[in-house]
Formats: C-alpha cells, sequence, structure tokens
C-alpha cells in the first residue's frame, strides 16, 4: 500500500470536481486497511468508494483512504437460497451482473447503480420497487477508533428510505469491509411494478420475463434515463423526495391537484422533489458550468469544469426557491463534503 501526497480526486468522484487530498491511500483488503488506520497521519480520515455520492465543497484536509477490497464469494447455501458475500471495493453493478450469470435473484431491479457494493448499505441503495436492505444478510465494519471487527445484521443497520445508522450516529465511525446479500437460486420474485419495467417488456414481446429480462429492462430504462456520468458529471439524484405530513400534502393538493405523492407510512406522503423542482421552474435551467439537467430535475450537472463550490452554490439556490414556493425543504441525497 503506497501513501501518496496532493492527490487531484478528480477520478474519484462522478462530478469530476477536482479536489485534492493531501494524503491518500488505496486499500485493497482488511490489512491494508487496519494498517493505515494504525497510522498516525490517518487520523480521522475520509473514505471513498465509487464517488458516485458525494460532492466536495473544497479540497479536503482530511486523510483520504479509497476502499478498494475486491473478492466475490459463496458462504452458505441451501436448495433454495445463497448467501453471498461481497468486498466493499466490488462495483455493485458487478456483483448484479454476477448474480444474473449464476441465476441468483433478488437484486436485478437495482443494476446499474453506480457506486460500489460496501457503500450501498449506507444508504440503503434502492431503485425500480427493491432496496438493498431486502436482501440484506449482515456486513462486516472495522471500528475507525480501535480497528475492531465487527459484524451488523439488518437490525443494527436500521435502514429506511434512503438512510441507515451508518449515515446517522455510526457516520465516520466503521469501514464497511464487506456485505452480505441472501439471494434466491429458484422461484425468483420477479418485480416489473415499478416504473416503466413493465412496459418496456410488454414492449420487447415478454410476458413471462426471466430476471436477466428484467435487469436488462432496467438498464434500457436507466441509459435512457440517467445522463452518464462518464459523459456528463453527476451524483444521480442530487435531492431526496420528501416526505410531509398527510395535512401539509393535503394543502397542498387543494392548489395543485397534479401533485405526485405517494402513501409512505402512517399520515404521511412521498412526493416528487423532481416534480417540485420543475414547477419552481428549475428544470434545465443552467447557470455557467452547472445546472438541473433538462430531462431529469433531480440530476444536479456538471456541465464543464465546475468547481465544487459553484455545484453546491446552486444547489442550495435549488433548495431556496423551492422552500420559497412550496414551503417544503428538500435534503441532499448526496453526501456534501465541506
Ligand atoms: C447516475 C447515478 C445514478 C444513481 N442512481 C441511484 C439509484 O437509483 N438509487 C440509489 O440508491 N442511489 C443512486 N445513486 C447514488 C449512488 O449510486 C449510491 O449512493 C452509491 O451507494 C454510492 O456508492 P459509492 O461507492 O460511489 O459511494 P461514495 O460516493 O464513494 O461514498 C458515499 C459515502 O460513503 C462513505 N463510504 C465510502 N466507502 C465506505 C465504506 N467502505 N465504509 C463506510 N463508509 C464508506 C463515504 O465517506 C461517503 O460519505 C446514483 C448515482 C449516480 C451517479
Amino acid at each position: 500500500m503506497t501513501v501518496l501526497e496532493n492527490v487531484s480526486l478528480k477520478e474519484f468522484n462522478t462530478f469530476g470536481v477536482d479536489a485534492k487530498a493531501s494524503l491518500f491511500a488505496s486499500v485493497k483488503n482488511q490489512l491494508e486497511l487496519q494498517e493505515v488506520l494504525k497510522d498516525p497521519r490517518f487520523k480521522n480520515p475520509f473514505l471513498i468508494g465509487g464517488g458516485s455520492n458525494l460532492l466536495f465543497v473544497n479540497s479536503i484536509s482530511r486523510p483520504v483512504i479509497h476502499i478498494n477490497i475486491g473478492g466475490i464469494k459463496i458462504i452458505d447455501e441451501n436448495d433454495d437460497s445463497v448467501i453471498v458475500s461481497a468486498g466493499a471495493g466490488i462495483k455493485w453493478h458487478d456483483l448484479v451482473l454476477w448474480a444474473l450469470k449464476n441465476n441468483y435473484g433478488g437484486i436485478e431491479n437495482l443494476a446499474l447503480i453506480p457506486g460500489n457494493t460496501g457503500t450501498a448499505p449506507i444508504q440503503n441503495i434502492g431503485a425500480y420497487g427493491v432496496e438493498l436492505k431486502d436482501v440484506f444478510y449482515n456486513l462486516i465494519a472495522v471500528s475507525i477508533d480501535d480497528c475492531s471487527t465487527h459484524i451488523f445484521d439488518e437490525n443494527d443497520c436500521e435502514f429506511g428510505y434512503r438512510d441507515s445508522k451508518f449515515k446517522n450516529e455510526w457516520s465516520h465511525q466503521y469501514v464497511i469491509t464487506s456485505v452480505r446479500l441472501m439471494l434466491q437460486k429458484n422461484n425468483h420474485f420477479i418485480n416489473t411494478q415499478y416504473g416503466a419495467i413493465e412496459k418496456t417488456l410488454i414492449k420487447k414481446n415478454i410476458s413471462n420475463p426471466s430476471i436477466q429480462d428484467v435487469a436488462d429492462a432496467v438498464i434500457e430504462i436507466r441509459n435512457n434515463k440517467l445522463p452518464n456520468p462518464k459523459e456528463l458529471g453527476n451524483s444521480g439524484s442530487f435531492l431526496k423526495n420528501p416526505i410531509v405530513s398527510k395535512e401539509k400534502t393535503d394543502k397542498l393538493l387543494l392548489e395543485h391537484p397534479n401533485l405526485p405523492h405517494y402513501e409512505f407510512t402512517g399520515n404521511f406522503y412521498k412526493i416528487s422533489a423532481g416534480w417540485l423542482i420543475e414547477k419552481s421552474g428549475l428544470k434545465g435551467l443552467r447557470e455557467g458550468n452547472v445546472g438541473m439537467h433538462a430531462q431529469q430535475a433531480l440530476v444536479l450537472v456538471n456541465y464543464g469544469n465546475a468547481t465544487g463550490k459553484e455545484l453546491w452554490k446552486f444547489a442550495q439556490k435549488v433548495q431556496q426557491t423551492v422552500a420559497q414556493k412550496f414551503g417544503i425543504t428538500l435534503d441532499p441525497e448526496v453526501n456534501i463534503i465541506e
């Protein structure tokens, strides 16, 4: 393992922001990780995985550890299911492709989500009606403080909508080194209810889809819908769909009967942040090198060599405009590193 100084993180974040790290190390296994955590220069480290959920507002003075731990293996199985363990540095989509190749069902709806497997539990990644927690078995994490190893199950992680304990109480306390999922060998549960999956399958004349068909449909939809960070710097949905009380939703519906809203839990509704942004006149708005994508209102875009500061300033303007118009604060889904 090599420790580098003054490293550009441009290649390590999908916004393509040229933030600098004063100290940087990439670790390939748990031993290297523990070695670097014990290095006094790496006190209070900043962890980076696939860099697809980060906005570096400034250069980063904390030492950076790039988690690059590989390996996919089956650790247990019976006639119906397998428990698969994947290193934190495995690209999430590579794990989906591996599962499909082996005909293991459960994560096909999560195809093409950028980022690494070790980061997937942090915001409980989700798409097309499936969340990581639906297949989660447990994970292994190393304490940043004392390098001790821990196993955390679903209850420990307190998963929520784009949320987990790692985003809250456990933030900056652990490094996730591997994630274990329970996948189905047969009797796959085919989930085509959400988004345009069904429509896409009908278009292809598929009436009895396999997990591979579902993944292909999701990949097609995502490729048509979301800008590829390799071509246009972005970090997917920048802002979260807000969860709003029934009372507030009813009030908004009086004025905006077309407001897209979905029952959440109890007396709460999830409102479409994309709709709020569009109705605030911000969809497709561009200022210099930054803007909200013309087709995807929720996607903040780096059109050129925007700095982190420019991106964050523009995002804050979007938050303020929506708050003024609808009285709703949109929280970032992306980690803002100031
Ligand atoms: C085009 C695009 C589309 C997207 N679509 C979706 C989607 O459909 N659904 C969805 O849920 N998300 C989506 N995202 C967001 C992103 O894919 C997820 O948040 C992903 O889990 C981030 O993984 P990462 O490895 O890139 O994390 P990073 O950005 O590298 O890190 C995210 C956070 O985790 C911390 N961290 C990194 N590695 C570790 C570790 N091993 N242990 C502990 N902490 C760590 C970092 O310090 C940081 O705070 C999208 C992003 C893009 C760019």
